[in-house]
């Protein structure tokens, strides 16, 4: 498929080292419209994560009301996180971090997205952490535990990055209640916040600036998300509409994996082998699909070392639950029971060799 190519240009010349602290940094190695980006990592970016990251950028912009031509520089690799994040003075156990102020964003696979909102954002300026984070998590549409409601979301406003990060319940009632205000009031307010409450503003100031830009004390607002929030806001995940459509009992999903096509990710990480966090050689569509009725279905998947991980999506927050997933191999076919629910489909394999996987779905007629 020649379709959706996008472009970009892979530079790999670079001659100089840069360097940071007594660290060498990777070279960069894409550079696309709106993204400079150096990997830790020798597996290829594939072109569908490529132009993620600049979707992504250009939409946080426009959230963030903080469009610009300044490329953000990315460094890429679970490898590389852990020290660079360390030698910026955080908390070592960050998945990725953004250095306020200077245009470097260290992040993995599956923290790069919360990241990109961070880097976005310090177009204007790194704001107090409660809403850093909590714009952070709620823009790049992470899903999570729902808080328990019982610390106030003011309480954790003030504190130091490291002390945020510590705090059990940051996290949660960040993304929950940012989320909350989002879709209340929308994104004006946070962004007329953001220059008032700059990182190191007392809390007093950032209260002081929250009450004038929403007219109101945050006291009222943390008691209509304590009345009306819902307890979730599952629907944050990046759950497109499904493409296929059922035939009678059976959905068939085919697909091709390219890594040169805007259709496919790669490499692979720890989101698609969740046992493995580092980047490595691979491929992947994320896809979706719609199950009308529970009852047992016949899963079969095809094409050349192709594997898949299939997992409930959309009931199982609700249902306080652990999500059922289950991983495919190719010519493995597994019988299991799905409920009436929106899944996810991983199609991946390793290597960039370009691959035709087919994702069979059948439903299982009962006897009688
Ligand atoms: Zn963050």
């Amino acid at each position: 498929m020649g379709l959706g190519r996008i472009s970009y240009s892979r530079v790999g010349l670079f001659v100089s080292l840069l360097t940071y602290g007594c660290q060498q940094l990777p070279e960069v190695e894409y550079v696309t419209e709106h993204a400079e980006i150096g990997t830790y990592f020798d597996a290829p970016l594939c072109a569908g994560s490529i132009a993620r990251v600049d979707e992504s950028i250009a939409r946080y912009a426009l959230l963030l009301d903080a469009v610009s031509s300044q490329k953000v520089r990315i460094y890429w690799g679970a490898d590389g996180v852990m020290e660079s994040c360390d030698v910026a003075g955080l908390h070592d156990t960050l998945a990725g971090c953004h250095i306020i102020g200077k245009n470097e964003t260290f992040a993995d696979s599956g923290s790069l997205e919360h990241e990109l909102v961070h880097a976005v954002g310090d177009r204007i300026g790194g704001m107090d952490s409660f809403f850093e984070e909590g714009l952070a998590e709620a823009l790049s549409g992470g899903i999570g535990p729902a808080p328990d409601f019982e610390r106030r979301p003011s309480s954790f406003v003030g504190l130091s990055t490291a002390d945020f990060i510590d705090t059990p319940g940051s996290r949660s009632t960040s993304r929950h209640f940012v989320q909350f205000l989002i879709d209340e009031r929308g994104m004006e307010p946070l962004n007329e916040l953001r220059p008032l409450a700059l990182r190191g503003t007392t809390r007093d100031q950032v209260l002081e600036a929250f009450h004038a830009v929403y007219d109101t004390p945050i006291e009222a607002l943390e008691d209509a998300w304590v009345e009306r929030a819902p307890l979730s806001y599952e629907q944050l995940g990046d759950l497109a509409l499904p493409e296929d459509q059922w035939r009678g009992d059976e959905l068939t999903i085919q697909r091709t994996l390219d890594c040169d096509d805007v259709s496919t990710m790669g490499p692979l990480d720890g989101v698609t082998i969740p046992e493995d966090f580092a980047e490595q050689e691979g491929m992947y569509q994320r896809i979706t699909f719609d199950v009308a009725d529970e009852d047992s279905y016949n899963l079969d998947l095809q094409g050349s070392g192709a594997r898949a991980r299939v997992r409930e999506e959309e009931c199982w927050i609700a249902a306080d639950d652990a999500p059922n997933e289950l991983e495919l191999g190719a010519d493995v076919p597994v019988e299991t029971n799905m409920g009436a629910c929106r899944f996810s489909a991983t199609l991946w394999v390793e290597g960039t060799t370009t691959t035709a996987v087919t994702l069979t779905i059948r439903r299982i007629e009962k006897a009688g």
